[in-house]
C-alpha cells in the first residue's frame, strides 16, 4: 500500500469514527431521554402509591409513615404530637342529592381548605370516603390542638359554591395526643377516631379529645366499657356457632360465629348487650379481630380433625370498615390459621354497608379479590336501594328473620320473600333465610326455591363442643 492509499484509508477511518461518535451521541441523548422519562414515571408511580387520586393529599400509608416519624422525633425531643380525625357530617346526603360529581368536588375543596389551615410542618391526609386525618407536629400545649380544630371547623363551615349550588357542611373532629393517648400511629389514629365517633353520637360538641371522650363514656354509666376492654384481654368472650343448612340436601354447609360474653357478675351476655357499646368506643376493633381469629382457627381445627370443609361466617360492624386495616387483618388471620379464604364469609348488614358506600365497595372488592366471600345480613331491614345492591360485590344475601317469621301467616311476607329470591337468583347470588323456627316456614322456603337456611328449627347457636358433635354426627351418616 503506498502512502497516498494509506492516507485515504486513514481519512475514511476517521470519517467513519466521526460518524460512529455522532451516532453514539444521538443514542446517548435518546437513552438520557428514556432515563428521564422512566424517572418521571417512577416518580409518578411513587406519588400515586402514596397519594389519594381524588384530592392528591397523602394517603393512609404516607400518613402513618409521617406520623410514626413525628412520634419518633417527639420521643427524642420530648414534644407533643396531636392527631385529628375528621369526618364530614351527612356527606352521604350530599352525594345522594347532588350526585357523585359534586360530592367529589366538595371533597377536593374541603381538602384544599384543610391544607390551607395547617402549618408547613403539619400534614393532612385522606383516609378514604369523607374521612381525613391531620398531624400537628411539635405542639406546645394540648389547647393548641383544640384551637386548630376550631379553626378548621370555622373554615369548613363557610359555604362551598359548586356548579352554582351552595353547600353547607359540618365536620366532626376527634383528637388524640402523643404521648398521653398512644405510642404509635396505629393507636393514635384509632383513639382519635374513637373520640370523633363520640362527637358524632353526642350532637352537642363538634370536637373532643380522646381522654375527655373516654371519661364522658365512663360518666354515662359505662363502667361496662372498661370491663369489656378487660374481657377481651382476659378471654371472657366466647363464640357460639349456628349451623347453616342447604335446603335441598339438608346438609350443614356452614356455621355463623356469634359472640357471647361470660361476664363475671352479670353472667352470660348476648351481643345485643355489648356490641353497640363496642362500636361506640372503638372496642369493636379488637373484639372483631378476636372473633375473626378464633372463628378461623376453629374452622381450620374442624378440618384438621377430618371433618369435611364448611364455611365460617363472621359478622362485621360498619366501624370495622373504617380505621382498621380490615384487609390486612383478614389476610394475616388467613395466613396464620391456614384457612382457605373461600371458607370464610364476612357478613355485613345492609345498613352498615350504606354508611360509607364508596369505601365499603372498595374494601369488599379487595376482600373478594383475596377469595373471601361476602354476605349481606338482615336484608330487608335497612334501606339499600336495588341500585346499590348491584354495586356491592356480594355472594350471599340473608333474608332477615322478620320476613321469615310471618311467612306462613302473612301474604305480604310471602310475596316479599318470593321477590327477594327471584331478584337474588337473577343477580346470580345465593339466598339464605334467617330465623327459621317452624317446619311450615321451611316448606314455604323450599317452594320459593330459597337455597339455604339457619334457625332454631334446625339448631340454636351452639357452644364449640356441641357444634363439633353435630358436625361429627353429620359426617358419620
Ligand atoms: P345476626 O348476624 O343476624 O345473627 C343472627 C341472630 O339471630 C343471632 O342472635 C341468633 O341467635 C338469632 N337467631 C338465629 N336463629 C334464630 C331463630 O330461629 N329465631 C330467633 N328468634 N332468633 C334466631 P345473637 O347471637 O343474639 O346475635 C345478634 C346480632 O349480634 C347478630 O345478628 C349480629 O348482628 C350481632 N353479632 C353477633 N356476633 C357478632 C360479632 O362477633 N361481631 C359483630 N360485629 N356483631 C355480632
Ligand atoms: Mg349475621
Ligand atoms: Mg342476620
Amino acid at each position: 500500500m503506498n502512502k497516498e492509499e494509506l492516507q485515504q484509508r486513514l481519512a475514511a477511518a476517521e470519517e467513519y469514527s466521526r460518524a460512529l461518535a455522532a451516532e453514539l451521541e444521538e443514542t446517548n441523548k435518546g437513552l438520557m431521554a428514556i432515563t428521564l422519562e422512566l424517572e418521571k414515571m417512577r416518580q409518578l408511580e411513587r406519588h400515586l402509591a402514596y397519594h389519594d387520586s381524588l384530592t392528591s393529599l397523602p394517603n393512609r400509608e404516607l400518613f402513618y409513615d409521617r406520623l410514626n416519624n413525628a412520634v419518633a422525633r417527639a420521643k427524642r425531643n420530648g414534644h407533643k404530637v396531636a392527631v385529628l380525625f375528621l369526618d364530614l357530617d351527612d356527606f352521604k346526603q350530599i352525594n345522594d342529592s347532588f350526585g357523585h360529581d359534586i360530592g367529589d368536588q366538595l371533597l377536593k375543596s374541603v381538602a384544599q381548605r384543610l391544607q390551607d389551615s395547617i402549618r408547613e410542618c403539619d400534614a393532612v391526609a385522606r383516609l378514604g370516603g369523607d374521612e381525613f386525618t391531620i398531624l400537628l407536629d411539635q405542639i406546645p400545649r394540648m389547647q393548641d390542638a383544640a384551637s386548630v380544630a376550631k379553626k378548621i371547623q370555622n373554615t369548613v363551615s363557610s359555604p362551598f359554591i359548586l356548579d352554582g349550588n351552595e353547600l353547607n357542611i359540618a365536620i366532626s373532629i376527634g383528637i388524640s395526643l402523643y404521648p398521653n393517648d398512644g405510642q404509635d400511629a396505629e393507636i393514635l389514629i384509632k383513639h382519635a377516631d374513637a373520640a370523633m365517633y363520640r362527637v358524632k353520637s353526642e350532637d352537642t360538641n363538634c370536637c373532643r379529645f380522646y381522654d375527655e371522650a373516654r371519661k364522658a363514656g365512663a360518666a354515662n354509666g359505662s363502667d361496662l366499657e372498661n370491663e369489656l376492654r378487660i374481657a377481651i384481654e382476659n378471654g371472657e368472650l366466647e363464640l357460639h356457632y349456628q349451623p347453616q343448612v342447604d335446603l335441598r340436601t339438608k346438609q350443614i354447609i356452614g356455621v355463623e360465629a356469634l359472640v357471647r360474653w361470660q361476664h363475671p357478675d352479670h353472667g352470660f351476655l348476648p351481643p345485643s348487650e355489648f356490641i353497640s357499646l363496642a362500636e361506640e368506643t372503638g372496642l369493636i376493633v379488637p373484639l372483631g379481630e378476636w372473633v375473626l381469629n378464633t372463628g378461623c382457627e376453629q374452622n381450620k381445627a374442624w378440618q384438621m380433625s377430618g371433618l369435611p370443609p364448611i364455611r365460617l361466617a363472621i359478622n362485621l360492624s360498619a366501624r370495622q370498615f373504617r380505621v382498621l386495616r380490615l384487609q390486612e387483618t383478614v389476610n394475616q388471620v388467613l395466613q396464620k390459621t391456614g384457612l382457605n379464604p373461600s371458607l370464610l364469609v364476612l357478613e355485613l348488614t345492609e345498613s352498615s354497608a350504606m354508611q360509607n358506600v364508596e369505601v365499603t365497595i372498595m374494601t369488599l372488592n379487595n376482600l373478594r379479590d383475596m377469595g373471601v366471600r361476602i354476605a349481606m345480613d338482615d336484608f330487608g331491614t335497612g334501606y339499600a336501594s336495588l341500585n346499590y345492591l348491584k354495586r356491592f360485590p356480594i355472594d350471599i344475601l340473608k333474608i332477615d328473620r322478620s320476613f321469615v317469621n310471618g311467612l306462613h301467616s302473612n301474604q305480604d311476607d310471602w310475596a316479599i320473600i318470593s321477590a327477594i329470591v327471584a331478584m337474588t337468583h337473577s343477580l346470580k347470588l345465593k339466598v339464605l333465610a334467617e330465623g327459621v323456627e317452624k317446619e311450615e316456614q321451611l316448606t314455604y322456603l323450599r317452594s320459593l326455591k330459597c337455597d339455604e337456611f339457619q334457625g332454631f328449627y334446625f339448631s340454636r347457636p351452639l357452644p364449640v363442643d356441641a357444634c363439633t358433635e353435630l358436625l361429627q354426627s353429620q359426617a358419620a351418616t
